[in-house]
């Protein structure tokens, strides 16, 4: 029997058990891939608490999924063995519900997560349908890769979606695992790009990521920063601080949008402030496959890069205890070695 490493997670809040499983057969309709690397996101930890409805453990976390196609299960077309190819969040859609039927994949009542509803990609191999699957550029190295299926998904995905054209303000709130990427993303489409942190060190970073301005959150008040630009047409929060959310929503132009990327549990909303300037706000889902396969064709493209630390796919839970800690610089990525 030919088995591969797995790292799962047996019960509610068990802790990571580094395994030995059967290598996964690709059912009809899906893919095996051989993982290269996979992205740690702080949603692993629904993964680990079990607190995501509906889901059943032993489970393998893991939605940050760079490999190659290893099999192609009956019924797909269009993927043959050896391809490089990314699986984030959406672990696939059914084509045929009301939300597929109106365009609407991402919320098709199928409800698939990766690594959530399936095993994800803290293993040397998954099963993933092929709607779930998107191509990746070859000149992007895995474990460079891996951390854009999700954290640059979101923020790219968000970014060209939003109101802004070139050369509007668009701010992004909070510089860690998003937010790095949000800057970037905000530079590279021609936004007049502003980063959002706390504490004056920040600062360099966020100008070599492209910040045109950066705003000290502790030392300055951020929407009173963002009106002498003459507003932000867009505010990214990928903070996950409802407070946060709140000190910034000022600083929106009117016909602005806070873009909320960040879950944060509750935040303090002014309806005046909204309804006088025809503001909102609004949350954003990552994306599907297609939308990985944008962001990642744009990022190889334009160079736009995550900053990772990587560990081997048998330190997971230190890994995972590293982006815990919010102390990771940026992402934190594992690598299986090949
Ligand atoms: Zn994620
Ligand atoms: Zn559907």
């Amino acid at each position: 029997m030919a088995t591969m490493r797995a790292v799962q997670v047996t019960r509610p809040n068990g802790s990571f058990e580094v395994v030995e499983r059967r290598i996964p057969e690709a059912a009809e309709g899906s893919l095996r891939i051989q993982v290269q690397a996979c992205g740690i996101c702080h949603s692993d930890a629904l993964t680990r608490q079990g607190t995501y409805p509906g889901m059943v453990h032993p489970r393998v976390p893991g939605h940050e999924v760079a490999g190659v196609v290893d099999a192609v299960g009956r019924g797909v077309t269009g993927w043959e063995p050896g391809q490089k190819v990314g699986v984030g969040w959406n672990g696939g859609y059914c084509g045929h519900c009301d939300p597929c039927r109106r365009g609407d994949f991402f919320a098709c009542v199928t409800g698939q997560v990766t690594g959530i509803t399936s095993d994800g990609g803290y293993a040397d191999y998954l099963i993933a349908p092929a709607s779930a699957v998107a191509r990746l550029p070859a000149d992007l190295a895995p474990a460079e890769a891996a951390p854009l299926m999700c954290a640059g998904l979101t923020t790219f995905n968000a970014l060209r979606n939003s109101a802004a054209r070139p050369g509007d303000v668009a701010a992004v709130l909070g510089l860690g695992g998003l937010g790095h990427l949000g800057v970037q993303y905000a530079a590279k489409m021609g936004f007049h790009a502003v980063a959002i942190a706390r504490g004056k060190d920040k600062e360099p970073l966020a100008r070599k990521l492209g910040a045109s301005v950066y705003i000290d959150s502790q030392a300055q008040d951020p929407a009173a920063e963002l009106l002498k630009l003459g507003g932000a047409k867009v505010i990214l929060a990928t903070a996950t601080s409802g407070e946060a959310m709140s000190a910034v929503q000022g600083g929106l132009a009117v016909h602005g949008t806070l873009l909320v990327v960040g879950a944060a549990p509750t935040m303090q909303v002014s309806p005046v402030w909204l309804l006088a300037g025809c503001r909102s706000i609004k949350g954003w889902y990552s994306g599907t496959s297609i939308d990985i396969q944008d962001t990642l064709a744009f990022s190889a493209r334009t160079g736009v890069r995550p900053m990772i630390e990587t560990f081997p796919l048998e330190r997971a839970s230190e890994a995972f205890d590293r982006m815990m800690s919010g102390k990771a610089r940026f992402r934190v990525v594992l690598t299986m070695g090949r």
